[in-house]
């Protein structure tokens, strides 16, 4: 972003605007995070602003400061649309593809003229908004929308409702400021919001330590299915539709089940595959350790992508033949592994 495009964005947003700010399909904590902790910055500002998921998210996110005013596209679509129809101004946070908020939502935004402005940290962000902040060297969105607030001047306008969303992003994005995307600029950030009246402890709470009991058994299953193939430095877990049925499984449940492939010694790469009969398809998340790219291979064999330690995809075929497919991929991937 340049100081050009940090002046035009002050200048649009000298006067009471329509904004809306969507985040990618299946929100995580940092889009939910970075999406609400720019709301409450412009809507200090007095513009008129709506954050618009294209779907639910999980009920672990349901505590951030103002959620409840989230639009859900997919359950409000009328007063979804008219929204962004009557914007002037549109944020998309944490994607950098319109296609990552659903068919539909993409269509909507591809066809909508209005200036928008990115916010983005993955991998090959698409040139389809007027203004571009994309650095995939950052931690998180939030640690970005940070800066973007820095940028235009306005740093002493951040709140404790702003610190406490962009807190609970840059936090959950980073592993709880473990992975290798953690800098110091990282820990200074989540410095001055923690003084400006984000709480730590009670955000890891609200974050952690609210889990079902049926989650717990859940991840029991998880964990009982993971399968490790040592020379390949790999292992990956299962979850079939009929275990997530038996444990009464709910939207997040799943969250970090993939990381605990990854905790095993010497493995650099953990993969979870799950079964969505509904959608018809097995959802994949990819995680590694080292310079192994996720990304890449999310990209040439499961139609996803993300960033080099952290990726997901998705398959059409059905369970054990995604994960047949993957097993037979593997061995070309021998040398990448080892290193
Ligand atoms: P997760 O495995 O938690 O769904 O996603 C891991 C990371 O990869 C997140 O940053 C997520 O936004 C990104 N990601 C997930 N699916 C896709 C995808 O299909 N395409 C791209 N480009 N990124 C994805
Ligand atoms: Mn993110």
């Amino acid at each position: 972003m340049t100081t050009d495009d940090i002046n035009n964005i002050k200048q649009l947003l000298t006067t009471p605007k329509h904004i809306v700010i969507i985040p990618h399909k299946n929100p995580d904590g940092d889009a939910i995070g970075s999406t609400l902790g720019l709301y409450h910055y412009l809507i200090k500002q007095n513009h008129i602003t709506t954050v618009i998921a294209p779907n639910d998210y999980p009920d672990f996110l349901k505590w951030m400061p103002k959620q409840d005013k989230i639009v859900i596209f997919e359950s409000d679509r009328k007063n979804a649309e008219d929204l962004i129809q009557k914007a002037n101004l549109i944020f998309t946070l944490d994607f950098n593809a319109l296609h990552r908020t659903g068919d539909e939502m993409e269509a909507i935004l591809t066809a909508n003229k209005s200036t928008k402005i990115m916010i983005d940290h993955h991998q090959q962000p698409d040139d389809y908004a007027a203004f571009t902040y994309s650095d995939v060297s950052m931690s998180s969105t939030c640690e970005m929308v940070y800066n973007f607030i820095e940028m235009l001047g306005d740093k002493d306008k951040i709140d404790a409702n702003i610190a406490t969303c962009l807190y609970a992003g840059i936090m959950t994005d980073t592993g709880s400021f473990r992975f290798a995307s953690t800098t110091s600029r990282t820990h200074h950030v989540v410095a001055n919001l923690i003084d400006k009246g984000a709480n730590s402890a009670a955000i890891h709470n609200a974050i952690f330590d609210t889990n079902s009991y049926e989650r717990m058994q859940l991840l029991g299953c998880a964990l009982s299915n993971l399968k490790v193939i040592p020379e390949l430095r790999t292992a990956y877990i299962t979850l079939s539709q009929e275990e997530l049925n038996k444990f009464n499984f709910k939207k997040g449940d799943t969250e970090g089940f993939v990381n605990y492939g990854l905790s095993l010694d010497n493995v650099v790469f953990a993969v979870i595959f799950i079964e969505h009969k509904q959608e018809g398809i097995i959802k994949i998340s990819l995680r590694s350790k080292g310079d192994f790219s996720v990304n890449e291979f999310s990209r040439a064999h499961f139609e996803g992508g993300g960033h080099t330690n952290a990726a997901g995809g998705k398959s059409d075929l059905n369970l054990n033949d995604t994960v047949e497919k993957f097993i037979s991929i593997l061995p070309s991937y021998k040398e990448a592994l080892n290193l």
